[in-house]
């Protein structure tokens, strides 16, 4: 498209809060369909914009989401790509941080921007932080530099006064408009009066520029084991011993740290030595696993858990998805973990 021309935008409405209305049997928040948001936002006429929309089917609330959805999501945004300078994803928060972290795995060579958006009150609510969220979304999504190229070239989520990198975010609240957060990475532009872009935080590939490659498989066997003071050997042993189980994210102690009973360490290293790759995560917010550091976390790196650094969980287990997805040796799954894919943690 010309510069000039007006930007061409695809909102994909999922579902979530943005777009519910209260069931008046139950006073229940449910999913309501497109044009009842739309009809919310007569705002969006005063954008010089094409805006053209595609809805799931049965918009869901993001607690349902699955794999099959990130794909259905994905073929639209393939199927579309070439027609759009941009793409509006409506999401519910309660897992927009999934769907933002497997998106930026499922879409390889992305180079147009995919913002994902929603709202802790429904668009129909006098007080709704949603009409805000849509509007900075497009306006970000049809967002050129001075060249004419995209500003941002990723999957992203913009939250109210914040736009982050999607596989670096967690929801953070359950209340606040404010919902999102990166804990271990800047944010990509801060929203106020205007939109000011953080350019040195933003994406861009190394490489030479490559077509977009969707890729559909996630594998799904996978499972978090959530460290605690006190876990039983036989409900750690149970969960490393699930039929098919492939990749497991292990959330630890501070800076990687576990317990070093020795039935711990032999369990996960049989687990290792049967071919299921185990990554290790901090429980913390902020911060990394430094498997060095302390001899509890050495056991665990000598054992064969691979570190994953800075990642959310969200971005550990949707990564695990998709490198298993791909069909890698568990080998092949260890080394990725530990190279940045698409800027998801800092080493
Ligand atoms: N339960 C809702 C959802 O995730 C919450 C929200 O949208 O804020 O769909």
């Amino acid at each position: 498209m010309s510069i000039a021309s007006r930007p061409k935008i695809l909102m994909i409405y999922t579902g979530g809060t943005i777009g519910m209305k209260e069931n008046p049997e139950t006073n229940a928040l449910e999913p309501f369909d497109f044009n009842h948001l739309l009809d919310n936002v007569p705002k969006l006429k005063m954008l010089d914009f094409d805006i053209a929309h595609h809805q799931f089917e049965h918009p869901i609330d993001s607690s349902a989401m699955t794999p099959e959805h990130w794909g259905q999501i994905a073929r639209v945004i393939e199927d579309n790509y070439d027609c759009f300078d941009g793409f509006v994803v409506l999401h519910g928060t309660d897992t927009m941080a999934y769907t933002a972290s497997a998106l930026s795995f499922m879409l390889e060579n992305l180079a147009k921007p995919v913002i994902i958006t929603g709202s802790q009150l429904p668009i129909g609510e006098v007080r709704t932080d949603g009409e805000e969220n849509l509007i900075t979304a497009l306006q970000i999504a049809a967002a050129r530099d001075l060249n004419g190229e995209h500003v941002i070239k990723e999957v992203a989520i913009l939250f109210e006064n914040y736009l982050w990198r999607g596989n670096r975010s967690t929801k953070r609240s359950a209340d606040n408009f404010n919902a999102f957060k990166s804990n271990n990475y800047p944010e990509l532009a801060r929203i106020g009066l205007g939109i000011t872009f953080n350019r040195d935080a933003l994406w861009r590939s190394k490489g030479p520029d490559l077509p977009l490659r969707v890729h559909y498989k996630m594998d799904t066997n996978v499972l978090y084991i959530d460290l605690f003071p006190g876990i039983q050997e036989n409900v750690v042993r149970r969960m490393l011993a699930t039929p098919g189980i492939k990749g497991i994210v292990l959330k630890t102690f501070g800076a990687g740290n576990g317990p070093n009973n020795p039935w711990f360490i032999d369990a996960i290293k049989e687990t290792i030595e049967r071919g299921v790759v185990v990554v290790n995560i901090t429980q913390c917010n902020n911060g990394s696993v430094h498997p060095f550091r302390y001899v509890t976390g050495l056991d665990l790196a000598r054992a064969g858990v691979v570190s994953g650094h800075d990642l959310t969980s969200e971005a550990a287990i949707t990564k695990l998805m998709f490198l298993l997805g791909c069909g890698l040796t568990p080998e092949e799954v260890k080394n990725y973990m530990e190279y940045s894919l698409c800027g998801e943690m800092s080493c």
